[in-house]
């Protein structure tokens, strides 16, 4: 296999070396900006098998995908991510695989998904107060989360990271809390701006909307930000605070827009294949694995052709409404 072969670029010269696999669409949590209350899941046959998973994944790397992240839903309600992780930590030519998850199974995954190969992992966390954090997520889990926190932080990751949405009245006056937190756990932040992905009715996103720039002056006003050059293969931009080991990173979609130097592509439980989060445009990986079952050059050759269609940019606009109706626990956040 020559270089050029084993490399995705797409149609405007972006190298593809990232994808999030959604490995489920379930979740045990109910966060507002995400889901619904009340959620139809798919049936188990649509989702992608874990020997799907599998494939993909090798496949994937064959084509020189350097980082895979396990995604959701939560990934952590599925049986055998122990196993499937064990098993992309290994294949050749992989520089890591990641995970991101809410923290409810982490008092009992995070060591065996330490020891499985798991480099890097993020926790979900909006709040540190109980009530509100039953408000945010619809489940009364915040000790659950902390729990698994502490589990995580033991088990000896190279780094784990929290991601933080922040909304105006909602949360934003637990900027800082979170901060502290993760500080004196020497773990890293990212503060997300919500993204409008799904139809939700439990708030106005434009009410509730906390720009990453407004995040940063609550921060600024106590502590010095330092600019920091780091990259994780995210969309994170990371800042240091003097003295102490927390890189802080801001996921800006509406404010700040990253297309021109998107790298990733996401798989969604259902082994659709999003060329970017704010299109609809996908490729059915499912359906043609399902029809060539074993022929992984068909696979490798209909995800070089895919990338070659994948959109300069996405179209998120703050005024309107979402242009996509997929529910962020769909498409693998
Ligand atoms: N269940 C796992 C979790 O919560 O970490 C993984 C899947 S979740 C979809 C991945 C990330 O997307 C979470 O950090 C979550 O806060 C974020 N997220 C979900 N819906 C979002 C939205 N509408 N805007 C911004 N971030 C969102
Ligand atoms: Fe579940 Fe994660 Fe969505 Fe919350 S953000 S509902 S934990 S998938």
């Amino acid at each position: 296999m020559n270089t050029t072969e084993s490399q995705l670029i797409d149609g405007f010269g972006r190298k593809i070396d990232y994808i999030r696999l959604s490995v489920t669409d379930r979740c045990d949590f109910r966060c507002v900006y995400c889901m619904a209350e009340e959620m139809q899941f798919l049936p188990r046959a649509k989702i992608l098998s874990l020997e799907e998973l599998t494939t993909l994944s090798e496949a994937f790397v064959e084509l020189g995908v350097k980082r895979i992240r396990l995604t959701g839903g939560e990934p952590l309600v599925r049986q055998g991510m122990v196993g499937l992780i064990e098993h992309i930590a290994a294949l050749p030519g992989l520089d890591e695989v990641t995970l991101t998850t809410n923290g409810s199974q982490l008092h009992r995954l995070a060591q065996p998904l330490a020891d499985a190969g798991l480099k890097r992992l993020n926790i979900s966390l909006d709040s540190l107060k109980a009530e509100r954090f039953a408000a945010l997520t619809r489940r009364d889990k915040l000790a659950d989360v902390l729990n698994g926190i502490d589990h995580a932080v033991a088990a000896g990751f190279e780094r784990i990271k929290l991601n933080a949405v922040i909304m105006k009245g909602r949360n934003d006056d637990e900027v800082l809390d979170l901060l502290h937190y993760a500080q004196d756990r020497g773990i890293d932040i990212s503060y997300i701006e919500e993204m409008p992905l799904g139809t939700i009715s439990e708030h106005d996103r434009k009410e509730v909307y906390c720009s990453s720039d407004e995040v940063r002056e609550i921060i600024q006003q106590q502590q010095d930000l330092l600019p920091s050059a780091e990259v994780t293969g995210g969309p994170s931009r990371y800042f240091r605070t003097p003295g102490r080991n927390t890189r802080v990173g801001f996921i800006s979609p509406h404010s700040h827009n990253f297309c021109s130097s998107c790298n990733r592509l996401r798989i969604t439980a259902e082994g659709q294949l999003l060329l970017c989060l704010g299109r609809e445009n996908a490729v059915d990986l499912r359906g043609l694995m399902r029809r060539y079952p074993g022929e992984k050059e068909r696979l490798k050759q209909a995800i070089r052709d895919a990338v070659q269609h994948k959109p300069e940019q996405h179209l998120f606009a703050q005024d309107d409404a979402p242009q996509v109706l997929r529910f962020m626990n769909m498409t693998g956040g």
